[in-house]
């Protein structure tokens, strides 16, 4: 199933938005700059890097997001660390698996969600999922 890339980062926004932790009781986002939130930040990226990806594999969809979305993101260093990453403060990282079940919502697909285990982030920050590659 096609999707526009404005109906995916609706679905995605939807899902996500929704249980991060930065959303506010008003429900809007309270990054002090909540255009700086990587995953729709770089959303043209990470949709693009899903949907060139042709697998149930769900390691195929992490490798592809690390090296279309993160080698882009300014947040990266050079030895392919990443702070916001390793504290859990990147909803795209931190959400991976509800970002990856909103685009099987959106593509009708399944996808084998073995390399990803549920954690417990830091006080404060994301409580969300760590990516075993
Ligand atoms: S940090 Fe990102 S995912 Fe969380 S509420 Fe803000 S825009 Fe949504
Ligand atoms: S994990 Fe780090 S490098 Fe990748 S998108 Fe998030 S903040 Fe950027």
């Amino acid at each position: 199933m096609d999707r526009s890339l404005a109906e995916l980062e609706a679905i995605v926004r939807n899902r996500i938005c929704g249980v991060c932790t930065e959303r506010t009781v008003n429900g809007e986002c309270g990054l002090e700059e909540p255009s700086g939130c990587a995953l729709f930040r770089l959303f043209p990226q990470v949709a693009q890097a899903i949907q060139t990806v042709h697998s149930d594999d769900i390691g195929a969809y992490i490798e592809a997001i690390r090296h279309s979305v993160c080698t882009l993101c300014a947040e990266q260093a050079a030895d392919g660390s990443c702070e916001p990453r390793q504290q859990v403060q990147c909803a795209l990282d931190a959400y991976l698996l509800l970002v990856v079940e909103a685009i099987e919502e959106a593509t009708g697909k399944t996808f084998n969600k073995q390399g990803i285990r549920p954690m417990g982030g830091p006080s404060g920050t994301h409580s969300g999922l760590s990516i075993q590659l």
